[in-house]
């Protein structure tokens, strides 16, 4: 007991002493703030990335003035949640849970869950991946509880993904934040109803971060979403701006507006916006409409992985993209590898865009749901032959899922979702094998980078084909 209260102060002053450094933002303090990660760090990964920041910092990378952004445009609450929930519980706070978590179960636990809160919304855009969902049904707030207590206090899990529909319509959610101080909550939302209290509200929070979701310039974001749609994104980040929010944007990369969202002048405006992240999808033929033409070509998805390792290298923001930066988390981190997904329904899914099911959360537990075979295959079967350029079982492999719905008998959550497997089956293995044969080339060339650089020489040796992930114990 003694032990644990020691430890429990230990730890506290250690995020305090973060905090003041990440305050005072000098290069300095920023390089000690890293020191001070990489001195605590249990875990050899985490160790190393730590000296990672802490070099990109010293080499005067653009990461370091996004950290000192953030340390300039956020509200102290919402800077001591960056700190204490995105690093602190990933890298430290929550190592014994996750270690004994892996110890009980025999894999490691996900870092994030993703769960629709609801599938009502205001809009009604054009290839809304969700639009298909019972639209009437919210997930119950005492599931929603038990889900994320569950995932923290037997997982170490401190980030939650709240999708839709649209989370936002939801004002009872405030209590859950509130609960749940040690946790952040990202929320992917079209902005419409962010007002001036809303924004004051998530930043009395400090613990809620939201991705406003933009399609490019005015042009193609109202031509998707609707007239006017633009405008309102436009306040929607004015006001998080104004109320020291941590939020960022997230944008659906599609063969239609592929060459405007990762432009110099797009990304300026974004940071001029106020936006620390930025998050690119490509579009998936799921949900309303499902649409082959509608996805970037082989040649457009090579020009994003190029731009996107480009901007975060010259600008002070995090952007990602959730398939070309496979390489990063050493490919595909759906079934639980590193997350999943609950539907509005409780149904429990391995991937946002992969809408089957076999579990739901009304008559089961996670760790349980993560244990199905279902769940076990997916993960095991990631890297397949170890080109993490090709990462996605939906879209680069679209036979790896096919296998596996019809092995465990998967059941699609929604009517229209099993065109995945029939009507756009074929469409779907045409475009991979077409991507294959740029990025193959690429994986054996080594044309593939990362997040950002590794000081020389310390960089993590890439996977061997067919190793899967939850197969190697963490240190
Ligand atoms: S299945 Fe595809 S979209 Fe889902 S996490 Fe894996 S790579 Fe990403």
């Amino acid at each position: 007991m003694l032990l644990q209260k020691t430890r429990q102060l230990a730890r506290g002053a250690i995020l305090g002493r973060a905090s003041r450094l990440l305050a005072v933002a000098s290069p300095q303090t920023l390089c000690k703030m890293w020191s001070l990660f990489e001195k605590i760090s249990s875990h050899p990964n985490d160790r190393r990335e730590a000296r990672r920041f802490r070099w990109l910092i010293e080499q005067g990378h653009p990461f370091g003035k996004w950290l000192q952004r953030i340390s300039a445009e956020l509200n102290p609450r919402a800077r001591a949640a960056f700190v204490r929930n995105i690093y602190g519980h990933a890298w430290f706070l929550s190592r014994g849970r996750r270690a004994q978590f892996e110890r009980q179960h025999g894999f490691e636990a996900p870092h994030i869950i993703v769960i629709d809160v609801t599938a009502r919304c205001n809009l009604k855009c054009d290839g809304c991946w969700a639009a298909l969902y019972d639209r009437k049904t919210d997930l119950p707030y005492d599931l929603l509880e038990r889900a994320i207590t569950e995932a923290e206090e037997q997982m170490g899990i401190h980030f939650f993904v709240f999708s839709g529909g649209e989370p936002t319509v939801r004002q009872d959610l405030y209590a859950l934040y509130e609960a749940h101080p040690g946790s952040q909550f990202q929320l992917y939302t079209n902005g419409m109803l962010i007002d001036d209290q809303m924004a004051a509200e998530f930043g009395r929070l400090g613990n809620v971060m939201p991705m406003v979701s933009i399609e490019g310039d005015r042009a193609v974001t109202d031509a998707r979403r609707g007239q006017g749609a633009y405008d309102r994104v436009m306040q929607a980040m004015g006001n998080l701006r104004r109320h020291g929010v941590l939020f960022g944007f997230s944008v659906t990369a599609t063969s239609g507006n592929w060459g405007v969202i990762m432009t110099d002048q797009f990304i300026q405006q974004m940071i001029a916006c106020g936006c620390l992240y930025g998050w690119y999808f490509q579009y998936i033929p799921v949900g309303r409409n499902p649409s082959i033409e509608l996805m970037v070509t082989p040649q457009q998805r090579e020009h994003l992985r190029k731009r996107i390792y480009y901007l975060r290298n010259n600008y002070p923001i995090f952007v990602v993209d959730f398939w070309n930066d496979g390489p990063e988390v050493q490919g595909c981190i759906a079934g639980g590898r590193r997350y999943f997904h609950i539907n509005n329904n409780g149904d429990i899914e391995p991937c946002v865009f992969c809408h089957f099911a076999v579990d739901n959360i009304r008559t089961t537990t996670l760790a349980d749901a993560l244990k199905h075979p279902f769940f076990r295959a997916i993960r095991e079967e990631i890297p397949y032959d170890g080109n993490l350029l090709r990462p996605c079982m939906l879209i680069d492999r679209p036979w790896v899922f096919r296998q596996h719905a019809a092995k465990y008998g998967a059941r699609p959550t929604h009517s229209g979702a099993e065109s995945l497997l029939t009507t756009l089956a074929e469409g779907l293995d045409q475009r991979a094998n077409q991507w294959a044969s740029i990025a193959d080339k690429c994986w054996a060339a080594r044309d593939h980078m990362g997040l950002y650089p590794y000081p020389p020489g310390d960089a993590p040796a890439a996977p061997a084909p067919g190793v899967g992930y939850q197969r190697v114990a963490s240190a």
